[in-house]
Order: structure tokens, then sequence, then C-alpha cells
């Protein structure tokens, strides 16, 4: 009987294709963070956030390997006991050289650094502010903070400024995503921070207003690499927050927040992620300074990725599809419903190419999302040019 509790539901969801599974895969090849191996066959995976094929790196692989060796695998407990090593001060003092702040700390992943550092930054009597497409991590960090929350517009600025002027509390927090996930546009972080930055001179403390910008995509990405505020030319101050993670562009994992040394003390005082949870092991930390090392290194890694984003782009708008408003390397196509997003991940897999049908609750309108990486050749991205093409034709 037991069994039959989530049946109906599952059932539900399969009807309406919109059962998901995981796909895991076999391999990934060293050196080559393009292709995958699934049951048994090789793709070109269009579906990776591994934007400049660090992960495969064999540096980034030696220097985790190295760590491995010194510090054991495992940390053992949270950061707070005696999880950390001297790694998370040396990553720490990177980032916030890289970032141009007082002071960074890392969390266990963005997830984790949402969720722990929204309810931790917004408190009661505190109101946020978030755009309506922002990730599900922020959304849930929105939920366990008893701030007050407010919707905007996606990407609208003007609506923004009319709801900040109607609150009158205590902290106001905007957060935003830099780049956001599912549709690859970047939010319009100049006009926020100019927007804030007046409200913020005309306010005397503790009535002021916050940025917290969530930098997953952008960071490696955007501004040579250096994120969404060097990509706007915007000036770290000490009312902005800045969230990255390793796990994507820098083909690590966990995440980071770089700000104020306030900010950060009152975080590691009071971020549930942080306190009440296992330390990341020492080898991933020692991965992400190694990739942050490379990214700052070889600066022709981010223009590879752009250089394959602008050929994926063109391809794809030669081809006359609605790529929504995508202005970075992933680029969604819109599909009609469902069961014709499923399909035509499905003609791409004939075709061994690799890219997910995104659906709902996810996204609105579903798609197939096409993520474009520095260790892609120009035959690749042709590949899939071609497949998509042909997929057109048979629809
Ligand atoms: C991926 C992502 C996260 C979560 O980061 P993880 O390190 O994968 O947990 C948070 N925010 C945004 C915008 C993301 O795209």
């Amino acid at each position: 009987m037991i069994n039959k509790t989530f049946s109906e539901e599952l059932e539900t969801l399969r009807k309406s294709n919109l059962l998901r599974q995981i796909k895991d895969r076999q391999a990934s090849f060293a050196s080559c963070a393009s292709r995958v191996l699934i049951s048994g066959t090789e793709y070109i995976n269009f579906a990776s956030n591994d934007y400049l094929g660090l992960s495969t790196n064999p540096s980034v692989i030696e220097a985790a390997k190295k760590a491995m060796d010194k510090y054991g695998f495992g940390s053992g407990s949270s950061r707070l006991l005696s999880g950390g090593t001297e790694l998370n001060a040396k990553l720490e003092k990177i980032i916030s050289e890289f970032k141009n702040t007082e002071a960074a700390l890392v969390f266990n992943s963005g997830y984790t650094a949402n969720i722990s550092a929204i309810p931790a930054i917004a408190m009661q009597g505190d109101v946020i502010f978030s755009d309506e497409l922002n990730h599900a991590s922020i959304i849930d960090g929105c939920r366990l903070s008893k701030a007050k929350k407010v919707v905007y517009k996606h990407c609208d600025a003007n609506h923004l400024f009319e709801l900040l002027k109607k609150e009158d509390r205590n902290k106001k927090i905007v957060i935003t995503d830099s780049v956001f996930s599912m549709d690859g546009d970047i939010s319009p972080l100049k006009d926020i921070y100019e927007l804030c930055s007046s409200l913020n001179s005309e306010l005397q403390p503790p009535n002021s207003i916050f940025l917290y910008v969530d930098d997953a995509h952008g960071t490696g990405v955007l501004g040579n690499g250096y994120g969404a505020l060097q990509h706007f030319k915007i000036k770290p101050e000490p009312w902005i927050i800045q969230m990255g993670t390793f796990s994507k562009a820098l083909g690590s994992y966990g995440a980071f927040i770089a700000a104020g040394r306030n900010i950060i003390d009152w975080l590691i005082n009071t971020a549930r992620g942080l306190i009440y949870s296992t330390a990341l092991p020492p080898c991933v930390i020692a991965a992400s300074i190694e990739a942050l090392q490379i990214l700052q290194d070889k600066p022709e890694l981010v223009k590879k990725l752009w250089q394959n984003r602008e050929r994926l782009f063109n391809g794809i708008m030669d081809l006359g599809f609605d790529i929504m408003h995508s202005e970075t390397p992933i680029i969604p196509i819109a599909v009609s419903d469902a069961n014709a997003s499923l399909k035509f991940s499905e003609l791409l897999m004939s075709y061994k190419i690799y890219a997910p049908a995104i659906r709902p609750p996810t996204v609105k309108t579903p798609r197939i999302r096409f993520t474009v990486t520095a260790s892609h050749t120009k035959e690749d991205i042709d590949k899939l040019l071609d497949a998509i093409a042909e997929a057109r034709q048979d629809n």
C-alpha cells in the first residue's frame, strides 16, 4: 500500500510529459570536458555549466590530488568546529582580491549560500525585492527569511524603483541573478546599481538598501571572467553583496559570498548552512584555488568561450529560431509544449548531441537549453547547428 502513495502523482507527471528522470554519465574524458558517455554512447555535451572546461583541467585535478594526500578526504566537521583548513582562508583571500572586497566566505554550494545568507541578511522588519525569474535557491532563501518579500517584473528597473519608493522599512535588500540561468539574459545591473546608489545617498542607516547579486553564471564568464560587476564597471560598494559559485565556470564545487568585513562576520555568526553543515573537502577547496589561478593566467579561455557563443548564437539566429533574450553562452530555443521539447531533445541525441528539454515547473515556456563552452570545437558547434536545422524540418 505504501508503494502507492506517490504513484498517482507520478502518473500525472508522466502523462503531462513532465516526469523527470536522471541520466547519469558513465564517464567524462580527461582534458575533453565537452564529451560525455551515456549508456555506452558518446555525446557532445551542450548541457554543462563547465564553461571553461576546467573540471577536466590536469592542473586542477593535480591540485585536488595533492590536497587529498596532505589533508585526507572528508573535512570531518563544520568550519566552526575543525572542518576548515588553511586552504579555506587562502581561497577567501584570493576571492576578496579577485572581487576587490574587504572579505569573502566559502559556502558548500550556491544553493546553500543563498538559503543561508539571504535569511541571515534579510531579517524581520526588512523587505526583500526579488526579480520574478530569480533562481530557485534565491526563492527558497527568501522563503526562509522573516523579511517581507516583494517581487518585481523581470529585469524591470523602473518597476523596482516604484516598489522601492513604496516601502519604508529598516533594510531593503534587492536580490537578482546576474545571468538568468534558464533564459541566458543579463540583469540590468547598472540601472539597478544607480537606483540603489541614489536612494542610499538620501537614507540614513539602518534604512539602507543592499544589493545582493547571484553571479553563479557570471563568475568566469562575464567581465573577462571577473563577473557581473566588472562587466558593468560597477564599484564593489559596501552595500553590495556578491555571491558566486565554484561549481560552474570554475569546474569545481562550492560557492562564496564576497562583501564587507561586517557582513562576512555576521554571516559567520548566523548563516545556518555554514554553521550546521560539514565543511567542503579540502581537495575541493584546492581545486577552486587552482581554477581561479588558471582563469586569471589564461584570459584566452574566456575569449574562446565568447567566440564559441557568437558562432552558435549567429548560427541559430540564421536558422530563424526563437532564442528568447539570450545574451550569454546559455542559449534556449523555445518550443511549443513539453512533448515537443522532449522530442527535440531525443532527436538531438540521435545526432550524438546532448541537450536537455527544460520544462515546467522549472520554466513557464518549455525549451531546449544549450550551453556552449570554451571546450567545444567549431566542428562541434557546426554539428549542433546541422542537427538543429534537421530538427526544424522534422517538425
Ligand atoms: C546553479 C545556481 C545556483 C546553485 O549553485 P550550486 O553551486 O549548483 O548549488 C545558484 N544560483 C544560480 C543563479 C545558479 O544558476
